[in-house]
């Protein structure tokens, strides 16, 4: 199973996928968190991502694509992923499905968790990471609106797309995802 779990920051993405992969058996890939390593081990990928990053603003597509493909070449994506946070704009989400179409293996599952916008504000301030400082998120969420939610109708035109209310417990939400994951 091939999933693209999708959704504003702040809604649980991060969380739900981690759940989802240990139920599914298949890795984990968040571009956040594959930059954040690249970041930390210094690499030059890492360094020039952690400039936008820090503002808020969305890393080039050039270098994340780099990044995911290397990841999915991996073995291990043979049997499935999650992606989470990943593709946040329209030229990621093309590179994504070619790369797929050419390994013969497309995208089963696009699901966004939704939540509104009042709760991801009040979630992000609590969260304490160094890049959830007010106007960051503020440049965060506007990212997401104008960048990466039009990817809805793309998904949708191709009939993968889904939606879960994220409202609820952790193992609510978890629940009502994994019905759509079967
Ligand atoms: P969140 O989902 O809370 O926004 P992530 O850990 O997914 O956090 O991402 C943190 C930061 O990493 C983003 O604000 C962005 O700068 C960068 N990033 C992660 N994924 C991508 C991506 N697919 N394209 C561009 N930048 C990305």
């Amino acid at each position: 199973m091939r999933i693209v779990l999708f959704g504003a920051p702040g809604v649980g993405k991060g969380t739900q996928a981690v759940r989802l992969c240990e139920r599914l058996g298949v890795p984990h890939l968040s571009t956040g968190d594959m930059l954040r390593a690249a970041r930390r081990e210094g690499t030059p990928l890492g360094i020039e991502a952690g400039i936008y990053m820090d503002q808020g603003k969305l890393a080039p597509d050039a270098l994340v694509l780099q990044i995911v493909e290397d990841r999915l070449e991996q073995p291990d994506c043979r049997q499935g992923f999650v992606l989470d946070g990943f593709p946040r704009t329209e030229p990621q989400a093309v590179a994504l499905d070619e790369w797929l179409a050419e390994h013969g293996t497309p995208v089963d599952r696009v699901v966004q968790i939704v939540v509104a916008r009042e709760v991801i504000l009040e979630r992000l301030s609590k969260r304490g990471r160094t890049d959830d400082d007010q106007d960051v998120i503020a440049k965060r969420l506007e990212q997401y609106e104008r960048l990466t939610e039009p990817l809805i109708h793309y998904y949708t035109a191709r009939g993968v797309m889904h939606a879960v209310d994220g409202l609820g417990t952790p193992d609510e939400v978890f629940e009502r995802l994994v019905a759509l994951c079967q």
